[in-house]
């Protein structure tokens, strides 16, 4: 957990961090949160406070904040922190998607700084999205929307942990990406990403499938292209869908398709639809590691100016 004080530019003031733990259940980790929080706003006088906002991995209500069935966080369905912050801290607490709060940092902060149509997707040990059209945070009837992670971008493939055959996360994520090399390696296939771990296949990371494409392993080649296309597929799908001014792209996957980024874009364009030519307005996201906590600053300044105008 990662706690922060911001300003209105958006500035990250003081910072504290502390282990989730969440088998310790979801009170013990609002205790502990709460302290952060105490810590990063000591310096500043609680009456120049806004307000906090907590953004957080899902499946979550946002305007509850209850998790439902969070695969991450055991134990922690039906059960919500924002009462019992909003009590210890004495201030306003509001709940966000981590990967929406990610979009509407970019659009406020980021590469696609005014802009009213966004997406931002994470590509990383899963695959997160968030969606910005019309200058608002599409959430869904649910709170579900921009589950990016899980198009469908080649019915049959690889499945990810929920267990959709195919979808971005099956194929693209950090963890898909291991799982793919160690299938192949599996199924016999010879590669120099074996002896790159040790000997141990179950040791094979995306990081090792990214080293070895550099050095002209084969397989690990092959994995690489695969990923590049599903990206490519999901991408297209997104911009035919949203047409965002920006699509914003982070995470430690996207860091290791560096490399490979004109032909990624070369791709998408090659599948979205023909007004995309030459637009393909794909962007990696200066916010980093960043992005979901800059967003909350961002939305709890929405929350204290909407409060602000009623009074
Ligand atoms: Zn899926």
């Amino acid at each position: 957990m990662r706690a922060a004080m911001a300003n209105r530019e958006g500035t990250l003031l003081e910072r504290a961090v502390c282990a989730t733990e969440p088998e310790k259940g979801l009170p013990d980790a609002e205790g502990r949160l709460a302290a952060l929080l105490e810590d990063v706003a000591s310096s500043v006088p609680r009456e120049d406070i806004g307000g906090v906002v907590l953004s957080s991995a899902g499946p979550i209500v946002p305007d509850t904040g209850i998790y439902e069935y969070p695969p991450n966080l055991p134990g922690w369905h039906g059960l919500t922190m924002k009462p019992g912050l909003a009590a210890s801290l004495n201030l306003p607490v509001a709940i966000g998607h981590d990967a929406t709060l990610g979009a509407l940092a970019e659009s406020r902060y980021g590469v696609g700084k005014g802009a009213r149509h966004l997406v931002y997707v994470t590509v990383s040990t899963g695959v997160g999205g968030g969606i910005i059209a019309n200058g608002q945070m599409v959430t869904g009837g649910h709170g579900h929307a921009g589950e990016i992670g899980h198009l469908l971008v080649r019915p049959g493939g690889q499945s990810c942990n929920v267990g959709c055959d195919g979808c971005l996360e099956g194929i693209a994520s950090g963890t898909g990406i291991a799982r793919s090399a160690q299938a192949q390696m599996d199924a016999g296939r010879s590669t120099a990403m074996l002896g790159k771990a040790g000997g141990d296949v179950r040791a094979v990371t995306a990081q090792t499938v990214f080293e070895a494409a550099a050095e002209g392993d084969e397989l690990a080649i092959e994995i690489v292209d695969g990923v590049i296309d599903a990206v490519a597929v999901g991408f297209a799908n997104i911009l035919n869908t949203l047409d965002p001014e920006y699509l914003v792209v982070g995470g430690g996957v996207t860091t290791s398709l560096q490399p490979y980024w004109d032909d990624l874009a070369a791709r998408i364009e090659d599948k979205a639809l023909p007004h995309f030519a030459g637009h393909v307005p794909l962007h990696v996201s200066p916010l980093g590691d960043d992005v979901s906590l800059v967003g909350a600053a961002a939305l709890a300044f929405d929350y204290a100016d909407a409060t602000a105008e009623k009074d």
